[in-house]
């Protein structure tokens, strides 16, 4: 049977699947037009700001859209974030202070925040600043409630720090209920622990966000979910006021917070990123879900499966042995709209302890909700393949993929 033919009957067994996605997306994409309606966005929002960034009417209005999409007091929606983890290294120093502890009870958090840490020496870490670092393993992917419950009732941690996104892990993500029930027993002993959530490409995944089950802050990039392939930088934070203001006086410098930042021609691609999330997020979760069928059949492991309640965009092909993880990894470059002739190569990576291997054939660099793939080369050798800006547009990627991971079948044959 010819690739595309096999694709599309894989396709009809996955239906139910894909039309709970769509459910999704219309919940969300509700979400956001009501954020839209209730502020009042007009086109003069598309205005922005240049130098200091005073009374910039279009930043003030994305901060209140995030605020409603997430429930939550304040937010800061930012192009000067570099990066999912600048917005993170940002929070955890603007919340922090010497002495205090914090303590991650999702294990060791993702790769580029060692350094933030200290888990591997940096001498600009929090740990050179006096923060003293713990961590609880997951036990069978789930929190380790006594040792945390234990941990937690001492009450002298500062910050209690949970990632939902496995990285590269090869736990599962930590879904909103999950979460949720975390948090209540964390309460239940502890009322002012500050509980900072990674939420980064779990966002518009459900219909529920962290906030909303009783996160004190919330951190994820805009150039995964909610930047909808459109955003080009940037991070949000959202959470409660008090501790929004302190990370403000952080990003820029104390006295002035929120209050400055110029947005540079960025507003109206954060509003229209923001507008097309809910079904680029969509397309990302049928694309995972196809792969993940698709990949099932031809007898690899996957993670999660096609069926399974999904909390991230992530898909997980654990393929055991290098050259496949090499050769699907290039196989989705050259299905890659952008820099298809590239061929991708295991190299090291600023922030990341092993040699990473990288697909990103894509519009923005280092965009993750466009299709793209990469895995560090340790074993068992995992793809962690997540985003398509279009379904249809990942499934052809797929289908490069599956191309050039066969290929060495067809040679030896
Ligand atoms: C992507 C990601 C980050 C931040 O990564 P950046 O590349 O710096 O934006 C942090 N945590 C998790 C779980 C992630 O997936």
């Amino acid at each position: 049977m010819d690739i595309l033919e096999y694709i599309n009957s894989a396709e009809k067994k996955i239906k139910k699947e894909l039309k709970k996605v769509d459910e999704v997306v219309f919940f969300n994409s509700k979400k956001v037009l009501d954020a839209f309606h209730k502020e009042g966005v007009s086109e003069y929002h598309f205005n922005s700001t240049t130098g200091y960034g005073y009374n910039d009417l279009g930043r003030d209005v994305i901060e209140k859209v995030y605020s409603d999409i997430f429930k939550s007091e304040d937010a800061l929606v930012r192009g000067q974030f570099i990066s999912g983890t600048h917005a993170l290294c940002v929070t955890l120093f603007g919340l922090l202070r010497p002495n205090d502890i914090m303590l991650s009870i999702c294990g060791t958090p993702y790769d580029t925040l060692h350094e933030v840490i200290g888990i591997v020496k940096n001498s600009s870490s929090l740990k050179e600043f006096g923060v003293k670092y713990e961590e609880i393993n997951l036990i069978n992917n789930d929190f380790d409630y006594e040792k945390i419950i234990d941990r937690v009732s001492k009450k002298d941690l500062k910050i209690i720090y949970i990632q939902r996104s496995k990285g590269y892990s090869t736990r599962k993500s930590i879904s909103i209920e999950k979460l949720e029930n975390i948090i209540r027993k964390i309460r239940n002993v502890n009322k002012d622990v500050i509980i900072v959530v990674d939420n980064c490409y779990c966002e518009f995944v459900t219909t529920k966000e962290p906030i909303e089950v009783g996160a004190d802050i919330c951190v994820g990039s805009l150039i995964k979910n909610l930047g909808g392939g459109i955003t080009p930088n940037g991070a949000y934070i959202v959470g409660k006021r008090d501790l929004i203001n302190l990370v403000g006086q952080r990003l820029t410098v104390p006295g002035e917070g929120k209050e400055v930042g110029p947005t540079l021609n960025m507003n109206k691609p954060l509003l229209q990123g923001l507008f097309f999330a809910p079904s680029v997020v969509g397309s990302a979760l049928k694309t995972a879900i196809l792969t993940s069928f698709v990949l099932e059949d031809k007898g690899y492991l996957v993670e999660p499966k096609y069926n399974e309640d999904r909390v991230d965009i992530v898909q997980n092909i654990i393929f055991n042995n290098k050259e496949d993880l090499i050769r699907y990894t290039q196989g989705i470059q050259m299905g890659s709209p952008i820099d298809s002739k590239a061929i991708p190569v295991p190299s090291d990576m600023p922030g990341y302890d092993d040699k990473v291997i990288m697909a990103a054939g894509t519009f923005t660099q280092g965009s993750s909700i466009e299709l793209s793939c990469d895995g560090p080369i340790r074993e068992p050798f995992i793809a962690y393949q997540q985003g398509a800006l279009t379904y249809e547009y990942g499934k052809l990627g797929l289908i490069k993929a599956i191309e050039k991971l066969e290929e060495k079948c067809e040679k030896t044959n």
